[in-house]
């Protein structure tokens, strides 16, 4: 026996696999990158990540809200940072301003609050505009957007802000061939010609993620925004070259138990699962509290020693359980939950449970612990 001491349960990140990732990346899409590392990094951990993706080369790093773009700044990252999420008021929109972090704009609100932010930070914004090309979520309305580029232009002129960048982003690009892809490439290089016209002349222009950066080369302009391929899984399964992309989380747990239970035995709430033979079961303590997906009760595989087993009966809120053939398995176990190919991967487990893999790993977490390498 090992005398390593046992572990519940733990994501491990492979920061080798995020760099060797971003390598690839931008030796595909021949484009500066923007790593987006909201969301914790989705689930990955938001500063070796940060450090990961710098050192592989990434030129930007992408936040949503502007705690984690902030967050970046304190822990001494200097470059480029994009933020794109803030409700006007936000008193950390100041901060944002005052650490130089690029911050977008859709609305006169959102240039409103923004000129506020200069004016108390005393610090001249990097200011990016976003544009709605059809994704109908943030972005400005086409109708609005020559009002937006002349007031952003204005601004400019009085030294309030630089406008670095135009953007906007994509609703269907996992599907290569669907016609919103064609109108938002359109929509945007309209909007591009607006700002033109109006005098921008943005350090950057982007639109795609990272199904459209691998995809489609019309989509780059000067900067693709790539999350989840940087993070190793296939943003669009079935319409991707092989990148050699790496999954760079593995989340684990030991075996807590294993027993036999006879043909009829119900398994977990609900019994939703019942032997119909004498069968070996393994306790796997982790559970929806931990962010594993309760749908992945009787549709997920996690592995045990190098075989794949089927999960069992209804996901707990801190344990599950998980079928092993008959003579294998036992108290303290690897169980690998999800990890890179031959272990199930997360889209493997999106598949079964009905989601995506994004939503996967970024969920994952709770009373995991937590270790890069
Ligand atoms: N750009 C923006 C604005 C996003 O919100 C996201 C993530 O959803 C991305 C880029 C990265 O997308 P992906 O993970 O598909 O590369």
């Amino acid at each position: 026996m090992s005398s390593d001491p046992v572990v519940r349960a733990e994501i491990v990140v492979d920061l080798a696999a995020v760099r060797a990732n971003v390598r690839a990346l931008a030796a595909h899409t021949r484009t500066p990158l923007m790593v987006v590392v909201k969301a914790d990094a989705y689930g990955h951990g938001l500063l070796p990540v940060a450090r990961a993706a710098r050192a592989a080369g990434a030129s930007w790093l992408g936040a949503a809200t502007l705690e984690e773009a902030l967050a970046l700044r304190e822990a001494g990252d200097t470059g480029p940072v994009l933020t794109w999420l803030f409700v006007p008021g936000e008193p950390r929109l100041t901060d944002a301003v005052a650490a130089g972090i690029d911050v977008t704009a859709h609305s006169a609100e959102g240039l409103d609050a923004v000129a506020e932010a200069v004016r108390r930070s005393g610090t001249p914004a990097r200011l990016q505009l976003k544009i709605d090309t059809g994704l109908s979520r943030n972005g400005c309305a086409p109708e609005d957007w020559a009002g937006l580029v002349e007031r952003a232009r204005d601004g400019e002129r009085a030294g309030t802000w630089r406008v670095t960048g135009v953007w906007s982003h994509l609703a269907c690009s996992d599907e290569p061939d669907h016609p919103a892809n064609v109108a938002q490439l359109v929509a945007f290089e309209d909007a591009l010609a607006v700002a033109t016209e109006h005098g921008l002349a943005p350090e950057v222009r982007h639109l795609a993620n990272s199904a459209a950066a691998i995809i489609s080369p019309e989509t780059r302009f000067d900067l693709v925004r790539v999350g989840i391929a940087a993070y190793g899984l296939d943003p669009a399964p079935g319409h991707t070259p092989d990148l050699g992309l790496r999954p760079a989380m593995t989340a684990r747990a030991a075996l807590a138990h294993v027993k036999r239970v006879p043909a009829g035995a119900g398994v977990s709430y609900g019994h939703s699962w019942v032997a119909d033979r004498p069968t070996t079961l393994g306790l796997v303590p982790v559970g929806y509290g931990d962010g594993v997906p309760r749908h992945a009760g009787n549709h997920a595989q996690v592995d045990v020693g190098g075989k794949h087993c089927p999960v069992r009966g209804r996901v707990c809120m801190d344990q599950l359980v998980v079928e092993v053939p008959d003579g294998h398995g036992a108290v303290g176990d690897e169980v690998v939950l999800f990890g890179a190919a031959p272990h199930p991967t997360a889209q493997d487990w999106a598949e079964a449970c009905g989601t995506i893999s994004y939503e996967i790993v970024t969920r994952i977490g709770g009373r995991f612990g937590r270790r890069w390498v």
